[in-house]
């Protein structure tokens, strides 16, 4: 069985196509700038690479090209589009209506549309962009939608509701939803296969460390908290975006600074995070290359990004009332000792001690980073949701 793995941007669509028997990714790449100048395919496939600078006016256009790319010369890696048996689309926000991988009728583009939209602005209809042109160019290939969120609709109640009035968010949906959900639950079965463990025997924090940034408490193999919210900005500070603020001092800071409510939201979205405190950049290559330099706002936000980490490894590790396994994962988790070594100084108390030396080299694949005596394991596992949401999708068929 073959799945197309496709995740839509407002002008970006990524794709793999994935051999489920293997699951070796056959091919893959990505169209930028779609509806502007310049639109360009980057396609790889058997070790080759290959560049298209086409016209893409649209999604539409741009999947005919991807299907094509797929067919073509010493890249192709199928005869027709008939061998692709379905296709799985990455969508961030299900609200309440969807709580695990569902296939595409009528019916769910509908709600999909009408519901989830105004959850996700910038993601949610641009995923369904990507979805409608592969229905028209592919009709009769069934498509399924894979959540964000799916991973995290195991929390319990209480783990998930605000505490705002009962009937606001019954009647609104506002409440945590969580995000990265693909990528947790990838990093998680990993982690207990590579420690010869049944998910269910496990409690494991889950650090999605990267551009945005998650942390997830998972006991026995499901998601019972997180760390992002209602919308991604929650949780601990990211790249641009500022994570957990009092609601107070939004009202405060838009006034002094004479911004509009939905102006200050953007304001905690773009210019905050590590970037804001740094003054540098939300980059931490950049960061660390600012405290090698004796930038002391760098080192500052490197400090608070690793110092509110722990803060919810220790309070997850509270909520499941213990902890087996930490498992560092994205480009910041994979990529950055001083990240993983903040956390997890400190930590010592409930059994957590890394080997210095095995975290500072810098290579590839999982990595266990726990020193011999550590109570729990560290692992470094590096992330895949294009295989989570292809398995859903063949899962689904
Ligand atoms: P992600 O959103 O998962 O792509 O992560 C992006 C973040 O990872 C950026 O802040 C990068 O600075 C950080 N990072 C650090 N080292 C690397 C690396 N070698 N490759 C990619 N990202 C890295």
């Amino acid at each position: 069985m073959k799945i197309l793995v496709v995740n839509a941007g407002s002008s970006s669509l990524k794709y793999q196509l994935i051999d489920m028997a293997t699951e070796k990714v056959l091919a893959k790449g990505g169209c930028e700038r779609i509806g502007i100048d310049g639109s360009i395919l980057t396609a790889k496939g058997n070790g080759k690479e290959k560049i298209y600078k086409k016209d893409m006016p649209s999604h539409k256009v741009a999947i005919q090209l991807v299907l094509a790319a797929l067919q073509d010369g010493e890249i192709a890696v199928i005869k027709s589009m008939d061998e692709i048996d379905a296709v799985g689309h990455r969508v961030v926000a299900s609200g309440e209506y969807f709580t695990k991988t569902t296939l595409v009728t009528p019916d769910v583009l509908k709600t999909l549309e009408e519901k989830t939209f105004e959850l996700a602005p910038l993601h949610n209809p641009a995923a369904v962009t990507g979805l409608r042109a592969c229905i028209e160019v592919m009709p009769k290939t069934p498509m399924a939608l894979v959540f964000d969120t799916s991973f995290h609709a195991t929390m319990p109640e209480k783990a998930y509701l605000y505490g705002i009035n009962y009937d606001d968010y019954k009647k609104y949906g506002v409440r945590k939803y969580g995000f990265h959900g693909t990528s947790h639950k990838y990093v998680s079965g990993e982690a207990a296969k590579f420690l010869g463990k049944r998910p269910e025997e496990l409690k494991i924090v889950t650090c999605h460390l990267g551009n945005g940034s998650s942390i997830t408490a998972v006991d026995g193999g499901k998601c019972v908290d997180t760390t992002m919210g209602f919308t991604p900005l929650a949780g601990v500070l990211m790249g641009t975006r500022s994570g957990d603020i009092d609601a107070s001092a939004v009202e405060f800071l838009a006034k002094k600074k004479g911004m509009s409510h939905s102006e200050a939201v953007n304001y905690l979205n773009k210019d905050c995070g590590v970037k804001g405190i740094s003054g540098v950049s939300s980059d931490f290559r950049d960061l660390e290359k600012g405290v090698a330099n004796g930038n002391d706002r760098c080192r500052l936000a490197l400090e608070m990004f690793s110092y509110q980490t722990k803060k919810f490894v220790g309070a997850f590790a509270a909520a499941m009332g213990g902890l087996d396994c930490i498992v560092f994962t994205a480009g910041i988790g994979e990529n950055t000792p001083c990240v993983r070594a903040g956390v997890c100084e400190g930590l010592e108390f409930l059994g957590v001690k890394i080997n210095e030396k095995v975290n500072a080299l810098r290579c590839e694949g999982i990595r266990d980073i726990s020193a011999e005596n550590s109570k729990v394991k560290v692992l470094i596992i590096p992330t895949n949701e294009e295989l989570v949401i292809a398995r859903e999708t063949a899962e689904l068929l």
